[in-house]
């Protein structure tokens, strides 16, 4: 299984985000109970444009993404790749995302 990540880079447009992680020692003082969205949910957040799951651009803008932006991104209005923004679909959109990486494993068959 080729992740969309993978795909996505092989295009040139490696995933540059900087995934958000819990500092060590953050769960230590309260009840964790193992239920943290992030380090065991697989909740997917970047720490500098503030992109999440399926309001993630393609590449990351390097700055924090406004309210505004995020639901176009969300919404496959709008994307940042190759140093800009484009009115086009992430390719971490939900609404492609199963659609892309099966055309690519399609692809990479024949
Ligand atoms: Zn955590
Ligand atoms: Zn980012």
């Amino acid at each position: 299984m080729t992740t969309l990540g993978e795909a996505a880079a092989a295009a040139g447009m490696p995933f540059d985000h900087v995934d958000y992680e819990c500092p060590p020692g953050y769960h230590d003082n309260e009840e964790y109970g193992g239920h943290c969205m992030f380090c065991d949910g697989g909740l997917f957040a970047c720490t500098v444009c503030s992109s999440f799951e399926g309001a993630t651009t393609t590449q990351c803008p390097g700055r924090k993404l406004t309210a505004q932006e995020r639901d176009d991104v969300y919404a496959g209005r709008l994307d940042y790749r190759n140093g800009h923004c484009t009115a086009q679909p992430s390719w971490y959109c939900p609404g492609d995302y199963y659609e892309r990486a099966w055309d690519y494993e399609e692809a990479g068959k024949s």
